[in-house]
């Protein structure tokens, strides 16, 4: 899955939101998120965020943020 990150912090910008084929985006608190069981791991959104906020959940460091977005995305 892809996981959103810290660079979300503040950014207006919703160019992931619509390009995800399953919608699997959520609000958080101050970023979006993204739900770990409905992502599809197609990687679109990736490129398309302009603050380079997505990244894979298998980068190194990147627990907290699978446990944030998972956290966010369950309050839907
Ligand atoms: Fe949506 Fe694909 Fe990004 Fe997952 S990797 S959030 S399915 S666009």
């Amino acid at each position: 899955t892809y996981v959103v990150t810290e660079n979300c912090i503040a950014c207006k910008y919703t160019d992931c939101v619509e390009v995800c084929p399953v919608d699997c985006f959520y609000e958080g608190e101050n970023t979006l998120v993204i739900h770990p069981d409905e992502c599809i791991d197609c990687g679109v959104c990736e490129p398309e965020c302009p603050a380079d906020a997505i990244r894979p959940d298998t980068e190194p460091g990147m627990e907290q943020w699978v446990e944030f977005n998972r956290k966010y995305s369950e309050l839907w």
